[in-house]
C-alpha cells in the first residue's frame, strides 16, 4: 500500500507540552530516561509458560490474532534456563546496541501462570543478573491474585517491576468475538487490585479489531482513561499467520487499516486518552515474514515519527479531548 499525503508535513512548531517535552504524546521512553538517566533495554525470555487461555481451563485455541512464536528473540534457544537466556541477551544487546541497563522481559504467553513459588524462583533468575534493574511481564488478568501481587510488591521496592494486561477492547462483544477468554470487568478488578502497590501497570489495546467501529474504538480510550494505568501500548490490528484471525481472513477478507487512515484514527486515540499515562508503542509491529495484512511496508519507528509529525501538524495533543465524546 502506498502512504499518501497525509505525511506531507510543515515544519513543527516547538512547544514545551505538561509532561515536559516537545513531544504531543508522553512518551514511555522520556519517562524512562527521566528516571533511569537513558534507556532501559528489554531481554526477552522464553519461560516455557502456556495460557490458561490455549490449555483449556479458560478456553482452547487461544485469542484469534495470537501467534507467540513470533516473540522468541534470536538469542533463545531450547533448553536454556532463564539464567542462561538472560546472560545470553544482555551479552548480544550490549554488542548490537551498546545498552547498558537492562529489564528482563517475560513476553509470550501468560508469566504468572504457574504456582507462586515458581515463579519466585524464574524472576529470582532473571533479577540476580548485575545489569538487569527489574521485569516486565505480560500476563493476563485471570493470572494474578493477592499473594502474587504481595509478592511483587515487595519486588518493586527494589527493582523496577512492570505488569502488562491484555485488554484489546473494552467491548465485551469484541472480547468474546476474539476468544480473549475474560470480560472488561476482569481486566479492571486486576488492574484496580494490582494499582497503589509501586507495580507499574501497563494495558494493551487493539485498534481495528473485527465488528468495531471508529467511535467503539474512541469508547475505549475513555474507559481506559478511568482506571489506574501508568502505561498503554496501542497496536493496530495486524494479521499474523498461523492464527485464527488469518484463517478467517483468508476465507472472508475483512477491511484492515489504510496506512493513513490508521494514523487519523490514533490520533483520535490518543487525543482522547488521560494525559499522564505514558505511551510505550503507537502501532503493531511483527516481523515481514509472519505478515499476512496490513502490509505498509514501513517500521514501526518511522510510523511513531509520522503519527508524532501529523500530531505537531494539526495541533493536536494527548488529553486534550480527554472526557469528551467519541464522536
Ligand atoms: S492471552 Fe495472550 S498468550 Fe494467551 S492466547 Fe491470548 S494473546 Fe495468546
Amino acid at each position: 500500500m502506498m502512504i499518501d499525503n497525509v505525511l506531507q508535513v510543515a515544519k513543527p512548531k516547538a512547544r514545551v507540552f505538561p509532561w515536559g517535552t516537545s513531544r504531543p504524546y508522553n512518551a514511555y521512553k522520556d519517562y524512562l530516561k527521566s528516571r533511569f538517566g537513558g534507556r532501559l533495554q528489554k531481554v526477552s525470555v522464553d519461560a516455557g509458560f502456556t495460557c490458561p487461555n490455549r490449555d483449556g481451563s479458560k478456553a482452547f485455541g487461544g485469542c484469534t490474532y495470537c501467534n507467540n512464536a513470533s516473540f522468541v528473540p534470536p538469542y533463545c534457544k531450547p533448553g536454556m534456563s532463564i539464567a542462561q537466556q538472560v546472560e545470553a541477551g544482555v551479552e548480544y544487546l550490549s554488542r548490537r546496541y551498546k545498552a547498558e541497563k537492562f529489564v528482563v522481559y517475560f513476553q509470550a504467553y501468560s508469566n504468572t501462570y504457574a504456582p507462586l513459588e515458581y515463579l519466585q524462583g524464574i524472576y529470582a533468575q532473571a533479577l540476580a543478573h548485575p545489569r538487569v534493574l527489574g521485569l516486565v511481564i505480560g500476563t493476563r488478568p485471570d493470572c494474578v491474585d493477592p499473594a502474587k501481587l504481595a509478592y511483587f510488591e515487595e519486588l518493586a521496592k527494589k527493582y523496577y517491576i512492570s505488569l502488562e494486561y491484555g485488554l484489546e477492547s473494552i467491548h465485551d462483544a469484541t472480547l468474546e468475538r476474539i476468544n480473549r477468554g475474560h470480560d472488561f470487568r476482569e481486566w479492571a478488578e486486576a488492574v484496580e487490585m494490582t494499582a497503589g502497590r509501586g507495580i507499574h501497570v501497563c494495558a494493551h489495546v487493539i485498534l481495528g479489531l473485527p465488528g468495531e467501529t471508529r467511535e467503539q474504538m474512541l469508547q475505549t480510550a475513555q474507559v481506559i482513561s478511568r482506571y489506574p494505568i501508568d502505561s498503554l501500548k496501542i497496536h493496530h490490528l495486524h494479521i499474523v499467520k498461523k492464527t485464527v484471525l488469518a484463517a478467517e481472513y483468508q476465507r472472508q477478507p475483512f477491511l484492515v487499516f489504510g496506512y493513513s487512515e490508521y494514523i487519523s484514527l490514533v490520533i483520535e486515540f490518543i487525543r482522547r486518552l488521560r494525559p499522564d499515562i505514558y505511551l510505550q508503542r503507537l502501532v503493531g509491529e511483527t516481523h515481514p515474514r509472519n505478515l499476512v495484512a496490513p502490509v505498509w511496508g514501513v517500521r514501526a519507528s518511522t510510523v511513531q515519527r509520522h503519527i508524532e509529525e501529523e500530531m505537531l501538524r494539526r495541533g493536536v495533543w494527548q488529553g486534550e479531548k480527554a472526557g469528551a465524546g467519541a464522536g
